[in-house]
């Protein structure tokens, strides 16, 4: 352990996931526990015009009896950064696990507990009596209860310059507490403000010529945030954990409602909510 936090270049923290999925590689890089879907993605993305918006993928190592994808650090060179994790999207489950939850449904203890901890009303009888509910009924519940299912996108993370982290932003519902939160993480310092919204509109123009992101559907993906005391402040695409292609005969649109099957899953919705966020706060 040692080892690692002497040889430590970045102040790497992780806002959102299992802990025991990432480490940091000798050379500071990233390495995030191996899934099949998002080695493709990544595989993918490098040859894709939104290879400037995700990190850089340098293929797999094996640490112990893991394997690991290896990222681009995307706080390296930053001094006491200040993070957001927004998760993109109106909906965070695949069909699958739909799919799942109807034909055979794992119950799942924590997961009621949870919410029977922030609302023990939105559980049904059968499920009080169950103690345990599915886990695609519980990721529709915090769709539902956030942002997620209206603006398209809700954030699950920020970290301020001084280490501290906040998780809880299940209040934040409307365009207007956005733009409060946007303010607050900027500390409403204009630069900041104008060069996230630069890079969102860099993101969206990408976004219009990608092969990738027609033939994709993102689910559970995040916009990491990142800025420092300097003027330095990027956007950055991460975790393809549950982006799937679609089949050659489709193309998504990702700017309209879900309906089941049609695995749209609503990333642009959320994407011109959080530039329109922006604008508003720069116009305060
Ligand atoms: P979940 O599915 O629960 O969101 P996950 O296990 O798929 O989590 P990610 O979302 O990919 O993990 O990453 C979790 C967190 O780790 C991010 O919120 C971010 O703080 C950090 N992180 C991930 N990749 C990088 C990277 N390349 N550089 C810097 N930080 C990163
Ligand atoms: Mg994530
Ligand atoms: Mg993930």
């Amino acid at each position: 352990m040692m080892q690692w936090s002497l040889k430590r270049q970045s102040s790497w923290v992780q806002l959102a996931g299992h802990q025991g999925n990432f480490q940091l590689s000798e050379g500071g890089d990233v390495l995030k526990r191996y899934s099949e879907g998002e080695a493709m993605c990544l595989d993918n993305l490098m040859k894709d015009p939104l290879r400037p918006f995700v990190p850089q993928y340098f293929g797999l190592v094996t640490r112990g009896e893991h394997c690991y994808i290896r990222l681009e650090d995307l706080l390296s060179g930053l001094r006491r950064p200040v993070i957001m994790d927004c998760k993109m999207g109106v909906r965070t489950y695949q069909e699958d696990e739909l799919l799942k939850a109807r034909t055979k449904a794992t119950l799942r203890s924590d997961m009621y507990q949870k919410m029977v901890k922030v609302d023990p009303s939105a559980l049904s009888a059968e499920e009080h009596a169950q103690k345990g509910v599915s886990k695609w009924r519980y990721l529709q519940w915090r769709d539902m209860t956030s942002s997620t299912s209206t603006l398209g996108f809700r954030i699950e993370g920020i970290m301020m310059e001084d280490g501290s982290i906040q998780r809880d932003f299940r209040k934040i519902l409307t365009l207007a507490q956005v733009t409060e939160a946007l303010l607050y993480f900027t500390r409403s310092q204009m630069n900041i403000l104008k060069a996230y919204h630069s890079r969102l509109i860099a993101l969206s123009d990408a976004l219009k010529i990608s092969p990738f992101f027609r033939s994709h559907e993102v689910i559970g993906s995040s916009l990491l945030f990142v800025h420092d005391h300097s003027t330095k402040a990027s956007v950055w695409m991460i975790d393809f954990g549950k982006t799937t292609p679609v089949p050659d005969t489709s193309e998504l649109q990702h700017n309209i409602p879900w309906a089941e099957g049609s695995r749209e899953d609503g990333y642009l919705i959320g994407l011109t909510s959080l530039i329109t966020s922006l604008s508003q706060a720069i116009n305060m």
